[in-house]
C-alpha cells in the first residue's frame, strides 16, 4: 500500500476545508470499501481525513421524515425502532447486507458511496476499465461478467452498484443533506447517482470537497406495507444477484400508492418507476404484478452472463409483490 498521511477532523466544516486544501485527499468513515480498495492498489489517495468524529451519529424522526446521520452504523440503523416499525424495507435490505461485524463498522453515508464490485476495477494490473481509466475500454463487456448491472450499462460499463439499502432509500424518495466549503444542499437520492452509460468515471454529484451529512427517509403513510427480497448465490454475507424494494398502499384491493426498486441489476440503485406506472390503480393480482415486473427491463443492455438477470429480476419483483400485498402466487 502507498503511504498516506492521516488527518482527523473534528467538525464538518474542517473535513470539507481539508478535503478542498488537497485534491487528491479522500475521506474515512467505516474504511470496508475505502481501506481495501487502498490495499489493493486501486487507489492511492496521499491524503486520508478521517470523519469519524464528526457529530453526525444521531437518528432522529422529525415531522413526518427520519433524519440519518451519515455516520450512524448499518446496525444501529437495522436495529431503529422507528424504522423496525415504519420501515420494514430499510430494515430488510440492512439486516440482508453483509454480515454483522461489517454492519458495525459499515456507515450509511459509506454505504451509499460504496464503489462497485467488478473485478477489473478492483485489479489494476487489468489496463482496459472505463470507471478505473477513463478511455481505455471495458474489461467486463469481453470477460467474465456476472455481478453485473444491465440497466444503465452500455458497451461503455456494465458496473453494478451493490448497495442493498440505497435501493430501498430510492424508493422511498429519500434526499442526501450535502455540506461544502461554503453552502448545504439537498440532493433527492433518484437524482444523486449518475449511470455507467452516462459516466463510468463519475458514480455520482457529489463534488469532491462534499461530504454526505445526513440522510433524511420520509415516512410511508401508516396503512403502507413495504418489504425486500434479495436474491443471491448463497444465503448469507453475499452481494445480490437480483433485489426487489416494494411498498405498497392498498385499499378494496386496489393498489392506490406503489414504489418500486431494483438492485442487483442497474449500474445505479434503480427505481422502478414504469412498474409504479402499472400497478398504480390496478388490483392487486399476480397478473398485474406480472405486467409491472414486464414493464422494467424493456432497456436492459446484456452480456452473455448477465442475461439470466432479466428473468431472474422480473420474477424476484413478482414475488416480492405478492408477498408483501398477502396475495398468493
Ligand atoms: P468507507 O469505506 O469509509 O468509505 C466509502 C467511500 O465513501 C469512500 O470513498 C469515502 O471517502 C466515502 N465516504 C464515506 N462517508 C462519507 C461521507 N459522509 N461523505 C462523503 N464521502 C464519504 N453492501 C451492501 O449494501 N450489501 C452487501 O451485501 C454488502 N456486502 C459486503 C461484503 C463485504 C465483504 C464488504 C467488504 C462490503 C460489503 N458491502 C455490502 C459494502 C459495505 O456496506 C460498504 O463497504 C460500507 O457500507 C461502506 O461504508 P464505510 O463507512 O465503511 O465507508
Ligand atoms: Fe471497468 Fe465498468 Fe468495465 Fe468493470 S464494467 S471493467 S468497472 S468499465
Amino acid at each position: 500500500m502507498r503511504t498516506f498521511d492521516y488527518v482527523r477532523a473534528v467538525d464538518t466544516r474542517e473535513a470539507v476545508r481539508l478535503l478542498a486544501d488537497d485534491p487528491g485527499a479522500s475521506c474515512l468513515a467505516g474504511g470496508t470499501t475505502q481501506l481495501d480498495l487502498m490495499k489493493d492498489g486501486v487507489l492511492e489517495p496521499p491524503t486520508l481525513i478521517d470523519i469519524t468524529r464528526l457529530p453526525l451519529h444521531g437518528i432522529e424522526p422529525r415531522g413526518e421524515s427520519l433524519h440519518v446521520g451519515a455516520l450512524v452504523t448499518m446496525e444501529e440503523l437495522a436495529v431503529d425502532p422507528v424504522v423496525a416499525e415504519r420501515l420494514p424495507m430499510v430494515r430488510e435490505a440492512l439486516l440482508l447486507a453483509g454480515s454483522v461485524q461489517l454492519r458495525n463498522m459499515a456507515t450509511i453515508g459509506g454505504n451509499l458511496l460504496q464503489r462497485t464490485r467488478c473485478r477489473y476495477f478492483r485489479d489494476p494490473a487489468v489496463p482496459e476499465c472505463n470507471k478505473r481509466a477513463p478511455g481505455s475500454g471495458c474489461s467486463a463487456v469481453k470477460g467474465v461478467a456476472r455481478m453485473h448491472a444491465v440497466l444503465g450499462a452500455s458497451e461503455r460499463c456494465i458496473a453494478l452498484h451493490a448497495s442493498d439499502l440505497a435501493v430501498a432509500l430510492v424508493s422511498l424518495d429519500a434526499v442526501v443533506h450535502v455540506q461544502g466549503v461554503s453552502e448545504r444542499r439537498t440532493v433527492p437520492l433518484t437524482e444523486f447517482y449518475l449511470t455507467a452509460d452516462e459516466s463510468p468515471e463519475r458514480e455520482n454529484v457529489l463534488e469532491h470537497a462534499e461530504l454526505i451529512t445526513e440522510v433524511e427517509i420520509p415516512l410511508p403513510p401508516a396503512t403502507a406495507r413495504s418489504g425486500y427480497l434479495k436474491v443471491r448465490d448463497r444465503a448469507s454475507y453475499e452481494f445480490a444477484l437480483a433485489s426487489a424494494a416494494v411498498l405498497l398502499v392498498v385499499q378494496g384491493g386496489v393498489i392506490q400508492q406503489a414504489r418500486v426498486g431494483l438492485g442487483g441489476v442497474g449500474t445505479k440503485p434503480w427505481r422502478a418507476y414504469e412498474a409504479e406506472h402499472v400497478l398504480t390503480g390496478a388490483p392487486a393480482t399476480t397478473a398485474v404484478f406480472k405486467d409491472a415486473s414486464e414493464a422494467t427491463m424493456r432497456d436492459a443492455f446484456t452480456v452473455p452472463g448477465t442475461a439470466f438477470k432479466l428473468p431472474l429480476a422480473r420474477r424476484t419483483l413478482v414475488r416480492e409483490l405478492q408477498t408483501v400485498s398477502g396475495v398468493k402466487a
